[in-house]
């Protein structure tokens, strides 16, 4: 019996040390992301390759880990839930750190800070958070737009799969303006001279999602964050997704 229990304390004081579960089973697994491909220069689609920051942040954090990566892209309302339900190790989509998020996932160190804005027609200006009050807003679901359109606007907002897709509605006149993170919206406005994007609404942060409890890979993570920030491949990556996908604007 003794012998027992002193076998139970062993095996539980060498799961804390090396983190049960983790590293040793997962080495050679693909470490497999998920995230939501209409999201310049985050993660966009290069013909059938998924490219972008997010995708090089965590193919830096396979190769730190020693293991291939996978990328794969759903819609993003099913970029949590694929985390949760361990059907990807890690989310990077300019997923914004928010208190209701932590309670389901934990998050890295952020690694970008940015917010949303709005996108109007220049005919029709809508600068300010409250002048959306009332509008049809534009917005792409499960976003922290959404969230500002039902929270801080108290009415529903026009839904869309991407933030292309609620521009394209905006062009249209389906909706009086859009809410979206200011990246993939100055991705959207480029090149179209009738629409113009507001100052920053809200201040957020990016950080990437993994399942709760497995401190070995949130480790590998924020390491890995924290050596990209400090050696500038980060910085590097922003410029370099950035003009690309403005390039496939252009085209
Ligand atoms: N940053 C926003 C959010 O986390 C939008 C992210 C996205 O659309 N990929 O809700």
């Amino acid at each position: 019996m003794k012998k027992l229990m002193l076998l139970a304390v062993a095996t539980a004081a060498a799961c804390v040390f090396v983190g049960c579960g983790n590293a040793q089973d997962d080495a050679g697994k693909p470490l497999r992301m998920i995230t939501e491909a209409t999201f310049p220069p985050y993660e966009f689609l290069r013909g059938q390759e998924i490219v972008g920051i997010d995708v090089e942040i965590c193919r830096a954090v396979a190769a730190k880990m020693g293991r291939p990566f996978h990328a794969e892209t759903v819609d993003f309302d099913s970029v949590i839930p694929a985390v949760i339900s361990g059907k990807a190790d890690l989310a990077a989509a300019g997923i914004t750190v928010t208190e209701d998020r932590k309670r389901n996932v934990d998050f890295s160190i952020p690694y970008v800070k940015t917010g949303i804005v709005i996108i109007y027609k220049k005919s029709a200006p809508v600068t300010k958070g409250g002048q959306c009050k009332g509008k049809k807003v534009g917005v792409q679901s499960g976003t922290t737009s959404e969230t500002y359109v039902i929270e801080q606007l108290k009415q529903e907002p026009e839904r869309s799969k991407s933030p292309a897709e609620a521009v394209a509605a905006l062009k249209s006149g389906r909706v009086d303006c859009v809410i979206a993170d200011i990246d993939p919206a100055k991705n959207c406005v480029k090149g179209e001279a009738d629409l113009a994007i507001s100052d920053f609404i809200t201040s957020e942060e990016y950080a990437i999602a993994i399942k709760k409890g497995q401190p070995e890979l949130l480790k590998a993570v924020n390491e890995t964050i924290a050596e990209i920030k400090a050696n500038g491949k980060l910085a590097q990556w922003i410029r370099d997704f950035t003009e690309e996908s403005d390039k496939m604007k252009d085209r």
